[in-house]
């Protein structure tokens, strides 16, 4: 691997200094800068609006590193999902995901995950590292492209729900998200993105702290402790009385509601006393939930519940006037669903 620097480690302020302390003006940052982010050049070359001189000495000092879309596959229901190679060489996986009214990219924010979720094909990974600011945000560049391509039209939304688990990688993702809002960048709106945790208290309350403008949803899958350290390990580390008490705190700073990611499996929570424990849950804070189909990975350790106990479960949360939808799963011909990225391609 190259010794030179990253230029897109780089804060515009920087790369402004960088300019003037190399006897040019401060605003070659700004287009550099320009050139990075807003227009994704790859190469040094690209920046037509730089002097040669100028685009070599870029050269000398600094590498672009950036992803490449390795393989992309297309799923019957218009699913996209991108492999991604990073400069290491190591790939995460994102995915397009297409409805009639937008289209959503859900990203990746390790490579591999932290977290121990025993239904999850990508905690088979273990995590090998963070993803950095710009390795999110080219996962959301690559994904805003294509939609323009095949739907011609704009990524709408944006949700952390590929691989990894977005808040054992705060200080990158809150970078990446800084970029993809920014005019600089993607200009999205921060309401349009979703951060999917599977519950790290003492983060929820950082985010909070932060006032952070985007939309917070849990992994919950039981409100039963001693259920949810089965299927979450990490449960163990971080029980549920912790995790209401920092969604308290949440909904107490930010005033906005989360949303809760649900499966109901056969035999491990599709009882009337998991339902129960949902619905006391739900009266912590102002929330809704979104029962999501379960999309089996090779054991057959988890099942889907049968029809009538996710049934159940709509009708006693609707009792208590608890918000419910249920999330049908996208792109499971190419494992692009839910709990499936693990880089088999
Ligand atoms: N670490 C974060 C984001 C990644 S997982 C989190 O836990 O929220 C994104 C969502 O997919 C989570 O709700 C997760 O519980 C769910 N999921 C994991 N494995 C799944 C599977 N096999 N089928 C369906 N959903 C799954």
């Amino acid at each position: 691997m190259s010794k030179k620097k990253d230029i897109r480690a780089l804060t515009k302020e920087e790369l402004r200094t960088f300019f003037v302390e190399n006897g040019d003006k401060a605003f070659r940052g700004n287009q550099v800068y320009e050139w990075l982010w807003q227009k994704s050049a790859h190469s040094f070359l690209a920046m037509t609006n730089l002097s040669k001189a100028t685009r070599e000495m870029l050269e000398t000092h600094f590498v672009i590193n950036h992803i490449k879309v390795d393989t992309m596959q297309r799923s019957k229901d218009g699913t996209v999902k991108n492999a991604v190679r990073l400069h290491d060489d190591l790939i995460v996986e994102s995915v397009l995901i297409p409805t009639e009214t937008r289209t959503t990219a859900c990203v990746s924010s390790q490579v591999g995950c932290s977290l121990d979720c025993t239904f999850c094909a990508t905690a088979r990974l273990k995590r090998m590292r963070n993803l950095n600011p710009d390795e999110i945000y080219d996962q959301v560049a690559a994904i805003n492209k294509e939609s323009l391509l095949y739907y011609n039209h704009k990524l709408s939304n944006i949700v952390f729900m590929g691989m990894g688990e977005p808040l054992m990688n705060y200080n990158n993702v809150m970078k990446a998200i800084d970029k993809i809002t920014s005019d600089e960048g993607l200009g999205m709106s921060p309401r349009r993105i979703t951060i999917s945790t599977s519950g790290v208290p003492k983060m929820i309350k950082k985010m909070a702290d932060d006032e952070v403008k985007f939309n917070l949803a849990v992994s919950l899958h039981s409100a039963i402790d001693a259920i949810r350290t089965q299927i979450m390990p990490f449960n163990k580390t971080f029980p549920l009385d912790d995790l209401k008490e920092s969604l308290r705190y949440w909904y107490e700073k930010t005033k906005r509601r989360v949303t809760y990611e649900y499966i109901v499996w056969k035999d491990i929570n599709d009882k009337k006393e998991d339902i129960n424990a949902l619905i006391a849950f739900c009266k912590v804070i102002p929330c809704k939930v979104n029962l999501i189909e379960y999309n089996p990975i090779d054991d057959g350790k988890f099942q889907q519940a049968p029809k009538q106990a996710i049934n159940n479960y709509i009708s006693n949360l609707e009792m208590h006037d608890i918000i419910v939808n249920v999330r049908r799963s996208r792109g499971k011909d190419i494992d692009a669903a839910c709990g499936q990225l693990a880089n088999k391609t």
